[in-house]
């Protein structure tokens, strides 16, 4: 600990993942700041971490259970919760049932949801919002590498000479990793190079800015292969690590980069700059994964790293950056709907039987996939789904297509909401609200980007009866009959649990390794330091793919054939332009806490539309006028802000604003519902609209 009373935890927002030093106020509050130890943040914080204290107190808490908005006892609503879809099972079968979780909750939450929903009532109906973060991430790692590993760290970037950053804003949505990169650019030089088709604060510090088209990355990198291997640059002993080369540049050279939209200058000079520099780090983000395209987005980048043998090695390789602080948790413990736990896969026979013997579970596990986020709210609406359970996330605002998600959260027979508070919109949709301990008040881990695993340690005491997440699915698990399975007093037994799993999983030879972390007893639970995983018990702990090995089969990673694909929606007449969305620099998701701190809403207080000064003046549009911006699937409104930050044909809209905050203003409402077909994640940044004067 850094003095007496401070207690060590980290921030609730970002993959970053930044260590913070708490300490009671007196006054019911936090004094938050960062801690200097922490390995992904060296005491450094954002403007949305240092405002952290500021974002506490009760205002809009939910204190107790509440049925059909009246109070209610614990005993009786969990009675309900359990009752009602023990019932549902029963009628309807295991795949009538739904959890919808969050990359918010921590490790242990998601470890029991996940084994309550997959082990025990035996379906894989459990889906995070992870799925519109970086599904296409874990697609394309596991399409490339036979897991979803990330195979570098926080350090690569501050080693390489040259960093890419796709669809990645990094100034404003990774704060501090952006301030890393650029105290190691002050010292070394660093090249930073931004592939985005908008001009965002992170090309303020960019050596080049390709505002490619939307959508055109797999051209980008299809054609930047080509250049690798016509400059002589692919690994001269590709073969013995890698299969697929001749296929992936094969399919390379049919495709056309002008499709970018780039000048052929700066495609070059790129080109150049990538294929000349040995340490470099491509860095990607939402630009890349929120795509109907977006795994192959994600192959298109890792098959320039795997060609070159830029991978595996300090200050090189592929680097995902995570949208939430604990994507990568919920990816580990199996949250998604396609996969098991500690990294396993629900298609794979011998994985299920060890998971499923390790749980001694109720029913053989689900052997495929179950629905997908965007998939699990159509079901909702068509009535398959006819008991959900929304965890720490509101889908009614953040799901695309929204209205109608929110229409059929409406309309679901039975809807059970876990938040710190009952005002979100999908909360007023419930038929039962769970009232769960917040940042600051409940206790875990998480794991960042970077695959380091911290703890996040309760400073303050619950308020009102709220309980923690992981209390609140054991304690439904219980009273589903599992009592036994479902009997754990605390995050460190849970914990435990998991890290023995895990270590009985290495059986498989997969990469998740927290054998290390196996046995800690409740002190060592407690006072458990930031940890990178692999964290094995024996042997060394080097770097991801530094031997050449990956985890399929033949032990060689693989690269892909990829075809340029444009964005589902297209442009015309009747909708020329195409919307792109993402956050601002000082709020979080949908203000539930960053809301309440004014410095925060000061930084932008309302909803706006980016929209080309061209653009603005061929329909007479004066500046901050309203504007409707119409889709297929809905409608939004939004003030323009004219700026040549967004090319003409383009506009852009911050994802931040709801119901409560804004009602008109709820970009997903028009947003269509279009998925990348492998990692089922939702186009959120390409949607095609009509911009008009309101
Ligand atoms: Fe929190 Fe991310 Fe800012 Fe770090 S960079 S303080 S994790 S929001």
């Amino acid at each position: 600990m850094s003095g007496g009373c401070d207690i060590r935890s980290t921030c609730p927002y970002c993959g970053v993942g930044c260590g913070v030093l708490l300490r009671p106020d007196g006054d019911g509050g936090l004094q938050v700041r960062g801690d200097p130890d922490h390995p992904a943040n060296f005491g450094k914080l954002c403007s949305k971490g240092s405002a952290l204290g500021e974002t506490l107190g009760m205002q809009g808490r939910l204190l107790t259970p509440q049925i059909n908005g009246e109070a209610a006892e614990w005993d009786e609503t969990l009675d309900l919760v359990a009752d009602r879809f023990t019932a549902t099972i029963a009628e309807h079968g295991p795949d009538s049932v739904a959890f919808y979780v969050s990359g918010q909750l921590l490790t242990e939450d998601y470890y029991v949801a996940n084994k309550l929903m997959k082990g025990f009532v035996g379906s894989a109906n459990i889906d995070t919002n992870s799925r519109l973060c970086m599904a296409s991430t874990v697609a394309g790692h596991k399409r490339a590498f036979g897991t979803d590993t990330v195979p570098g760290t926080y350090q690569d970037l501050e080693e390489a000479d040259l960093v890419v950053l796709v669809g990645s804003n990094l100034a404003w949505c990774h704060p501090v990793l952006h301030q890393r990169l650029l105290t190691a650019r002050a010292k070394h030089g660093t090249r930073i190079v931004v592939i985005d088709p908008r001009r965002t604060a992170t090309c303020d510090a960019a050596d080049l800015h390709l505002a490619l088209q939307p959508g055109t990355d797999v051209a980008l990198f299809n054609h930047l292969l080509t250049q690798i291997d016509a400059a002589g640059m692919v690994a001269p002993d590709l073969d013995a690590t890698v299969t697929g080369f001749a296929a992936a540049l094969a399919a390379a050279r049919v495709g056309d980069v002008s499709e970018t939209g780039l000048s052929p200058d700066d495609i070059a000079t790129f080109c150049k700059m990538w294929t000349r520099t040995e340490k470099v780090v491509t860095v990607f983000s939402q630009g890349v994964n929120q795509s109907s395209s977006g795994t192959d987005k994600v192959n298109a980048i890792l098959n320039c790293h795997l060609a070159t043998g830029r991978i595996g090695r300090p200050g090189m390789g592929p680097f995902s950056v995570t949208g939430q602080p604990n994507a990568m948790g919920g990816r580990e413990v199996g949250g998604l709907a396609n996969m098991l736990a500690c990294h396993l896969d629900l298609e794979n026979a011998a994985h299920r039987k060890t998971v499923g013997e390790f749980w001694n579970a109720a029913a053989p596990l689900p052997d495929t996939a179950g629905l997908k986020a965007v998939d699990m709210f159509r079901a909702v609406g068509d009535g398959r789904i006819k008991a959900l359970w929304v965890i720490h996330t509101n889908p009614a605002v953040t799901m695309p297509d929204a209205d109608a998600v929110r229409d059929a959260i409406a309309n679901c027979p039975f809807v059970v909401v876990s938040d710190i508070t009952g005002e979100t919109d999908t909360a007023r949709l419930a038929d039962v609200l769970l009232p769960a301990t917040g940042w600051g008040e409940k206790s875990g881990t998480v794991t960042n980007s970077d695959r380091t695993i911290s703890r996040q340690r309760a400073a303050l005491p619950a308020p009102g009866s709220a309980r923690p997440d992981w209390q609140i699915l054991t304690q439904v698990g219980q009273r589903m009959g599992w009592a036994d399975a479902f009997s754990w007093s605390s995050p460190a037994e849970i914990f435990a649990e998991y890290a023995a799993l895990a270590t009985a999983a290495l059986q498989h030879g997969r990469d998740f390794d927290i054998s290390g972390l196996t046995g800690m007893d409740d002190a060592a639970y407690d006072a458990l330091p930031p940890t990178r995983w692999p964290a094995r018990a024996q042997g060394s702990q080097q770097r991801f793919f530094a031997d050449g090995r990956y985890f399929h089969t033949d032990g060689k990673a693989k690269m892909l054939p990829l075809t340029q694909r444009a964005p589902a929606a297209r442009t015309g007449p009747k909708y020329p332009f195409r919307l792109n969305t993402g956050r601002i620099r000082d709020q979080w998701h949908t203000m539930t806490r960053t809301a309440r701190a004014p410095r925060l809403s000061a930084h932008l207080a309302e909803p706006f539309l980016d929209i080309n000064p061209a653009d603005a003046a061929a329909m007479g549009l004066q500046p901050a006028a309203l504007v409707q911006v119409r889709s297929p699937q809905g409608r939004a409104i939004f003030r323009a802000r004219h700026t040549d930050a967004v090319a003409a044909g383009q506009v852009f809209a911050p994802i931040h604003w709801t119901g409560e905050t804004a009602p008109a203003a709820r970009v997903d409402a028009v947003i269509p519902s279009a998925n990348d077909p492998i990692s089922g994640q939702p186009e959120t940044k390409a949607a095609v609209v009509a911009v008009e004067p309101f």
